[in-house]
C-alpha cells in the first residue's frame, strides 16, 4: 500500500474522551471513530488489525477441530423464552420490536440459537463430539461504555458451543478450549493467563477466564508469580489426545490463579509470599462447561447406544475478538505509539522515502517495494510529499514491527536504515539485505 493512496486519518491532538492509551492510539491512528456511545466504525488500519485477529481466532479454532458458521445477531425472543433467559437478561440485552409486533433482540450471546440448531438437526449419540462456532457482532447495552473497544455495547466475539455425550466428553472439550486459547493468544504476541473464575448468569462449575495483566485492566486478579512462567510455545498439540489436552490443562491452572469472584485469602496465603501478586488484568476470553442447563430446558437431546433419550453436555467459549485489540495495545506500545506484535500487524514493514522526487531514493524505495510485494508481505510505503519528521511519527504511532528508511545521502554509500520498532535498533546495510531481513 502506498500511503499516497491510502485512507490513513491520523489524529495530531490526543482526543479528550480516552482515557487509556490503547484507545488514545487507536483514535490517533485513525483505527477506529466513534459512532454513538460504545458503538464505532472501524476505519481500514482498525478494520484490518481486526481481520488479523480474527482469522487467527478461525485457524486455532479449525485447529483444534470446531467448525465455523454464523447466526443472525437479531433473534426472536422466543427462543431465549424457552431457556428463561428473556427475563433473566436485564437491561444489557437491547431489545425491539418489528413491524408486527414481534419482540425481537439483538443476540447478546448464542447459546439459544445454537442449541436450537442442534435439537433440530443430531438426533443421534454417533454425531458426537460436535462444537459449532461463529465470529459475530454482539450486543449489550453495557451501563458504561468505555475505553474504547474494550467496553463497547456492539463488539465482535468468537463464540463456540460444545456438544457432547458425556461430562467427560464435555470436559475434554473445555480443556480443549482452553489449549487452544492459549495458542490464539499466543500467537498474537500476548500472555493471557487462565484464571478460575465466576460463572455468572450463563451457570456451571466450571469456568476460566483469560487475562492479561495491565494496570488499566478491570479486574482484580490474584496470582501465584510462577503462571507467569508457563507458556505453550511450539508444542504439538493433538487436540483428540485426551491425556494430553488435560495434561495442558493441570499444568496451566494448578498454581493459584483466580479473579476477585472467587479468590480466597486462606488459599493465597499458602503461595510463598514473595510469588504472591495481586494485580489488575483484562478478560479477553472465558470458557464455561454448564452440563445439561440449556439442553434440559430445550430439549436437546441424543438417543444413546442403549436407546435411551437422553440431554447432551454443554459448554460455550467466547474470545473478545475487538477487545482483543486494546489489550494487544495496552500490552504493547510506549510513548510514541503502539508496537503491533508480528502476529496481528496490520503491514509487515514501512517503507520511509526521506526525499521524494529524488530519482534515486524513487527508485530505491519502488524497488523496495516491489521486492517485499513478490516476498508475499504487505509493505506501506510512505511516499507522501512530507517532511521526514512528520513521516518517522506516523510510522511509529501506527507501530509496523519493521521500518526501512530510504535517503539521497545513505544511497551514496549503498545503504538504507532498517530500524526495529521494538528496539529502536537501527542499522545501516544494503537495500536487499534489509529487505530480506524483514522477511
Ligand atoms: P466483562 O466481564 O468484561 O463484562 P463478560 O464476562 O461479560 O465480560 P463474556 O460473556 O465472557 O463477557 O464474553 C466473552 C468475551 O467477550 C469476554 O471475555 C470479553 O473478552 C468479550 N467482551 C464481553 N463484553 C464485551 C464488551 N462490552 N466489549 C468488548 N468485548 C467484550
Ligand atoms: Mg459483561
Ligand atoms: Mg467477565
Ligand atoms: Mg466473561
Amino acid at each position: 500500500m502506498r500511503l499516497s493512496r491510502y485512507f490513513l486519518p491520523v489524529l495530531k491532538e490526543t482526543p479528550a474522551e480516552a482515557q487509556i492509551v490503547s484507545h488514545r492510539y487507536m483514535l490517533r491512528a485513525g483505527m477506529i471513530k466513534q459512532a454513538s456511545a460504545g458503538i464505532y466504525s472501524w476505519l481500514p488500519l482498525g478494520f484490518k488489525v481486526l481481520k488479523k485477529i480474527e482469522n487467527i481466532v478461525h485457524e486455532e479454532q479449525q485447529r483444534a477441530g470446531h467448525i465455523p458458521m454464523l447466526m443472525p445477531t437479531l433473534q426472536s425472543a422466543d427462543l431465549w423464552r424457552e431457556s428463561g433467559r428473556y427475563d433473566g437478561y436485564g437491561e444489557e440485552m437491547l431489545r425491539m420490536k418489528d413491524r408486527h409486533g414481534r419482540d425481537m433482540l439483538y443476540s447478546p450471546t448464542a447459546e439459544e440459537m445454537f442449541t436450537d440448531v442442534f435439537r433440530s438437526y443430531v438426533k443421534s449419540y454417533k454425531d458426537l463430539p460436535l462444537t459449532l462456532y461463529q465470529i459475530q457482532w454482539k450486543f449489550r447495552d453495557e451501563i458504561r461504555p468505555r475505553f474504547g473497544v474494550m467496553r463497547g455495547r456492539e463488539f465482535f466475539m468468537k463464540d463456540g458451543y460444545n456438544f457432547d455425550l458425556t461430562k467427560e466428553d464435555a470436559l475434554h472439550a473445555y480443556n480443549r478450549h482452553l489449549v487452544s486459547y492459549l495458542r490464539t493468544y499466543e500467537r498474537m504476541g500476548l500472555q493471557a493467563i487462565p484464571m478460575r473464575a465466576d460463572s455468572g448468569p450463563i451457570g456451571g462449575d466450571y469456568t476460566h477466564e483469560f487475562l492479561v495483566l495491565a494496570d488499566t485492566g478491570e479486574s482484580e486478579v490474584f496470582y501465584d508469580s510462577k503462571v507467569t512462567d508457563i507458556s505453550l510455545g511450539k508444542r504439538d498439540i493433538d487436540f483428540d489426545d485426551v491425556a494430553q489436552c488435560q495434561a495442558v490443562m493441570d499444568e496451566f491452572t494448578s498454581l493459584y490463579a483466580r479473579t476477585d469472584e472467587t479468590h480466597v485469602e486462606a488459599e493465597f496465603n499458602e503461595v510463598p509470599e514473595d510469588r504472591r501478586r495481586v494485580a489488575r488484568g483484562i478478560e479477553v476470553g472465558q470458557i464455561f462447561y454448564f452440563g445439561t442447563t440449556y439442553s434440559d430446558k430445550m430439549g436437546a437431546t441424543v438417543v444413546n447406544d442403549q436407546g435411551d433419550h437422553v440431554p447432551v453436555h454443554m459448554g460455550s467459549h467466547g474470545i473478545g475478538v475487538s477487545r482483543l485489540l486494546g489489550a494487544i495495545i495496552e500490552a504493547s506500545h510506549d510513548d510514541k505509539g503502539i508496537i503491533w506484535p508480528e502476529g496481528v500487524t496490520p503491514f509487515h514493514c514501512g517503507i520511509i522515502n526521506l526525499r521524494q522526487g529524488d530519482d534515486a531514493a524513487d527508485a530505491a524505495c519502488e524497488s523496495l517495494y516491489s521486492a517485499l510485494i513478490a516476498a508475499g508481505l504487505e509493505p506501506l510505503y510512505d511516499d507522501r510529499n512530507e517532511r521526514a519528521g512528520g513521516k518517522f511519527a506516523t510510522m511509529d504511532l501506527i507501530g509496523l514491527p519493521w521500518r526501512i528508511t530510504v535517503g539521497p545521502r545513505g544511497l551514496k554509500n549503498g545503504v538504507v536504515e532498517l530500524t526495529s520498532r521494538k528496539t529502536g535498533e537501527s542499522v545501516e546495510m544494503p537495500p536487499e539485505q534489509a529487505a530480506a531481513k524483514v522477511v
